[in-house]
This record gives C-alpha cells, structure tokens and sequence, in this order.
C-alpha cells in the first residue's frame, strides 16, 4: 500500500515512512494535481480536505482517500493503521524518513568513517539510503521509534 498526505496532515509521512509505506508528502497547493499522482501512482490520499470527498474519482470509488478526523497527529495516525489494518512492525526502517527511498543493507566495513565511534564499536547491522546516504542502524534512536509505532496499534 501506496501513500500520499496532504500538507494539512503532514506528520504522517514520516511515520508511515518509519513504518516502511512508501509515502509521499503533497506540499502543492492544486488538489488536482495530488489526485492524478494518486491515480497515476495507485496510492491512498490522506487528507483533513473535505473538499476531496466530495470529487467524482473518490466518490466513485475510483481512487481512495481517507478523511482524517482529529487534529491531533498521534490520533490522525491511529485513525489510520485501524483503518487499513496496518502493519506496525515488519516493515520497520525498509524506508528513508528523508527521501521516501528504500534501505539497503551496508557492511559494517562500510560504514566505519561515517558513524560515531562509539555506534561502531556497539552495532553490527547497518541500513542506508542510496539517495541522501542517511545511515541507520538499531540502538536508542530505534527503540525510541518502536515505542512511538507501538502507540498506534489498535487495541494495545
Ligand atoms: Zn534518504
């Protein structure tokens, strides 16, 4: 599943980056031009605009968005994972928080100069972006994260 947030619900992307949905962040201000990435794309809108409710394409079903209610983010977010039973875990750290691009997998050796030593010494796994070159790896920052998901599963 496929996303694209509008401006007025910006804090999702990173979230649903975090959580490895590919999810794109609309900062146009041309409705039109976000529902043909959509439709072109094949991804989800989500949006605070009821002015996009009401257009043909999503009313006829044919592109799907969803009107976020709150006006809280952790409660927009919440609002989606039940929505489309999201899965709040496996996908984890797959995408960049920057530039939406899927990780690869880096060597320790290849990462040795460019994290702090003191993450060398301790971490062994070791993702990056091949657009913006952002390492990640596990430790506090991802534990951190985690927590922050594990927020917005239902029912937990
Ligand atoms: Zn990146």
């Amino acid at each position: 599943m496929k996303f694209i947030v509008d401006n007025n619900v910006g804090k999702l992307a990173k979230w649903l980056r975090m959580m490895g949905y590919d999810t794109l962040f609309f900062d146009g201000s041309d409705d039109w031009e976000m529902i043909m990435t959509a439709l072109a794309e094949g991804r989800v809108i989500l949006t605070r605009d009821t002015q996009i409710m009401k257009r043909g394409v999503v009313t006829s079903g044919r592109l799907k968005a969803i009107l976020i209610k709150s006006d809280e983010p952790e409660q927009q977010m919440r609002q989606v994972v039940e929505t489309l039973k999201l899965d709040c875990q496996s996908g984890l750290f797959t995408i960049c928080l920057e530039c939406n691009q899927p990780l690869k997998e880096s060597s320790k050796q290849q990462v040795r100069d460019r994290v702090p030593p003191y993450v060398f010494q301790t971490q062994n796994q070791y993702v990056e972006c091949p657009a913006c070159h952002r390492i990640y790896w596990r430790g506090t920052h991802w534990q951190a994260m985690t927590k922050t998901l594990e927020k917005f599963r239902g029912g937990s």
